[in-house]
């Protein structure tokens, strides 16, 4: 999942991204209003973290851009004080959850896990295939009752993959939804990871399929023919 943080603190800002980019999330930043409205125009997010106090255009102004665009990712708003006229005025201008500063990391990474799964993306905050089940609160998974050690770009690729069961996904859509712009990933790199996916799910009852040409597909591989394409 693509994550853009919108924050002029600096400390905050990679607070927020640490605690992000640890839990697998592929994470950007923007420092002020026209950076963040700039992103958001020309590239997709799954879910954005916004501040409403920001240098020249306020968080109110981007968000009301992008929801007028007919974006609908959701939106989690951070304001300074607890201040009630802000916090309307935010879910007026089409935020999902607000934060009010100062928070924890701790609150701030359940509060975003739970809007994540309230948004249409995740329905249930569990994931299955086969015998594979990965909790998306937790972050943890599991192979029946053996846990699974996930790399968090792994994890990453696999939860991609999970939410899209069945659908063939190219090399570049996979890239694109795990890394973020500082990271310059190789579409191969890619290949890397699924080799070392399908080495940790052997027993899992989940097909990893390289359909050439294309990508990739996950699917359950029970009563499924083993060919390769
Ligand atoms: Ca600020």
């Amino acid at each position: 999942m693509r994550v853009l943080i919108v924050e002029d603190d600096e400390l905050l800002a990679a607070g927020l991204m640490r605690v992000l980019e640890h839990s697998g999330y592929a994470v950007d930043r923007a420092s002020n209003g026209e950076q963040a409205d700039h992103a958001l125009t020309v590239d997709h997010f799954d879910l954005v973290v916004l501040d409403i106090g920001l240098p020249g255009m306020d968080g109110f102004s981007v968000l009301k851009r992008l929801r007028s665009r007919g974006e609908s990712c959701p939106v989690m708003i951070l304001t300074a004080r607890d201040d009630v006229a802000d916090k309307v005025r935010g879910l007026d201008s089409g935020a999902d959850d607000y934060l009010v500063k100062p928070f924890v990391l701790n609150e701030f990474e359940a509060r975003l896990r739970a809007l994540i799964r309230r948004s249409s993306l995740v329905n249930s905050s569990q994931l299955g295939c086969g015998d594979l089940m990965l909790d998306t609160v937790a972050r943890r998974a599991w192979v029946r009752h053996n846990e699974l050690m996930l790399t968090a770009r792994e994890w990453a690729v696999l939860e991609y993959l999970l939410l899209r069961q069945g659908q063939v996904l190219s090399k570049e859509k996979i890239l694109q939804a795990v890394c973020n712009w500082d990271e310059s990933i190789s579409p191969n790199a890619i290949e890397v990871y699924m080799s070392r996916l399908r080495v940790k799910l052997e027993s899992a009852g989940v097909n990893i399929r390289t359909i050439r040409g294309f990508g990739y597909l996950l699917e359950a591989s029970e009563g499924v023919p083993q060919t390769e394409h």
